[in-house]
């Protein structure tokens, strides 16, 4: 297993307001056995990189500066929940095609700098907690519009406080 190195993901960081109408979100729908993601670290994954051994790590800041996709909006239109992993999340209601673009992208310099990206169907979401009941999907009505314009680098575990990601580093969308 190649578990050396830090515990990596690129990933799309919100702030205000729309991380906290995610974090309102939270608390309309917390349940007591689940666990809410810390406000911090809500986020949406574009690409896990899985443990990265630190001689790939140049390669991967190259590549991620070179990328010259737009910016976008994101619309989070959706909450439900899904059985494995057992999280509720929000997402939106398709894919925005500059958002593929960012993705198939990054994979791409995943693949340049000897990574494997996962091979799963790509599914956008924002984890907003773990382990509760299941919720049936509905539509999230009038939730701010989250503008893309910088996506980040983080790393998981590892962290101190009480939160459990690090963005490691930004790139802005905007060039
Ligand atoms: P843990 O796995 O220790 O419970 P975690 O799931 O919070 O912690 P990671 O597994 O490091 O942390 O995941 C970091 C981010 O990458 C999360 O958004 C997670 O959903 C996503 N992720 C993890 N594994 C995969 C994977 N195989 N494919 C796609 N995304 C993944
Ligand atoms: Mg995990």
């Amino acid at each position: 297993m190649a578990s050396q190195g830090q515990r990596l993901f690129f990933a799309l960081w919100p702030e205000a307001p729309v991380s906290e109408a995610l974090v309102a979100l939270q608390q309309r729908h917390a349940q007591s056995p689940a666990r809410p993601s810390h406000p911090l670290d809500l986020h949406l994954t574009l690409a896990f990189l899985g443990a990265v051994a630190p001689q790939h790590l140049p390669c991967l800041l190259e590549m991620a500066a070179a990328i010259r996709t737009p910016p976008f909006v994101l619309e989070l239109s959706r909450i439900g929940s899904w059985r494995k992993p057992n999280i509720l999340w929000a997402g939106p209601a398709a894919t925005p095609a500059p958002l593929l673009e960012l993705v198939n992208a990054l994979n791409h310099g995943l693949r340049g700098c000897g990574l494997t990206p996962e091979d799963r169907a790509y599914r956008p979401h924002v984890t907003l907690a773990r382990k509760g009941a299941a919720l049936e999907r509905q539509t999230l009505e009038g939730f701010p519009r989250w503008p893309v314009t910088e996506f980040v680098l983080a790393s998981s575990g590892g962290a101190s406080s009480a939160n459990r990601y690090r963005v490691l580093k930004k790139w802005s969308l905007d060039s």
